[in-house]
């Protein structure tokens, strides 16, 4: 289903009015996790003063450790609403278990399920079953034939409102968190018909190379790039090495928008 071979013309994912998919390339910019709703609404104004739509943030973290920061949960999805309602926003939340499926609908605009749920797949057919987009992550070590299955899993229960979103794999190489196989992008896009997008955050694991991750990913096709903002990175209960500070954030668009305008 999920094949280009069956199905030629690109997908297009409606969130609110943005159109993924539609050849234009979008950003999906917010915290790694929602903390509160003060912390996620200082990110709400930043990213919408860069006419930016997309807004992410964790309610759910499925962390590392069992002794780090698992998240609000729902009453994390409860702040991304409100921010949602009064910023006019759509908000990207990861759902970790099935039977939360259900409650994110009333509360977000795109489920995310995550590199570690990847092949979760009773995870991915409850998502199949509900009418919200999807944005499927790639798996921490997944073949593109792995990441297109699961794709598959979704889209067979009903649900084709999917975006596929290269993450970086592990790899013998330590300098980055992952690999950023960044050629997953133009074989998603010849193999299947739906947006890709990269996470140039948990792909790379380094502000330093947000940017230039970044730039590859809108040069070779990518769809939309995701990437986490924190007011105060150094106090984040998650991903504190890698999230932009607002000012860095705003340096970041500026950049990337003038990247975008020379082709
Ligand atoms: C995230 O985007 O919050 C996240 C945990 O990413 P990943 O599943 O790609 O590690
Ligand atoms: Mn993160």
């Amino acid at each position: 289903l999920v094949s280009r071979k069956k199905h030629p013309e690109n997908t297009i994912v409606e969130i609110k009015g943005e159109r993924i998919g539609d050849g234009s390339q979008y950003f999906v910019m917010g915290p790694c996790a929602v903390e509160s709703y003060e912390q996620v609404a200082a990110v709400a104004a930043a990213v919408k003063k860069h006419g930016i739509k997309l807004l992410r943030g964790g309610a759910y973290k499925p962390r590392t450790s069992p002794y780090d920061f698992q998240g609000l949960g729902v009453e994390g999805l409860k702040i991304l609403k409100r921010i949602a309602d009064e910023f006019d926003l759509a908000v990207i939340s990861e759902i970790v278990t099935p039977a939360d499926i259900e409650t994110a609908l009333d509360y977000i605009d795109v489920i995310q399920i995550g590199a570690r749920n990847m092949q979760n797949f009773e995870l991915l057919k409850a998502a199949g079953q509900v009418n919200k987009p999807i944005l499927l992550k790639r798996g921490l070590a997944a073949t593109i034939e792995e990441f297109i299955n699961a794709a598959e899993y979704i889209m067979s229960q009903g649900n084709g409102q999917i975006i596929l979103c290269e993450r970086g794999i592990r790899t013998y190489e330590r300098a980055t968190r992952n690999t950023l196989d960044i050629s997953a992008v133009p074989i998603l896009k010849k193999e299947t018909h739906l947006p890709v997008f990269v996470d140039v955050t948990h792909s790379t694991g380094r502000r330093d190379l947000l940017l230039p991750c970044a730039k590859a990913a809108l040069a070779i096709g990518a769809d939309g790039v995701m990437a986490e903002v924190h007011p105060d990175p150094a106090v984040a209960l998650s991903d504190s090495a890698q999230q932009m500070d607002l000012a860095q954030f705003d340096e970041f668009m500026r950049e990337v928008r003038a990247f975008q305008r020379q082709f």
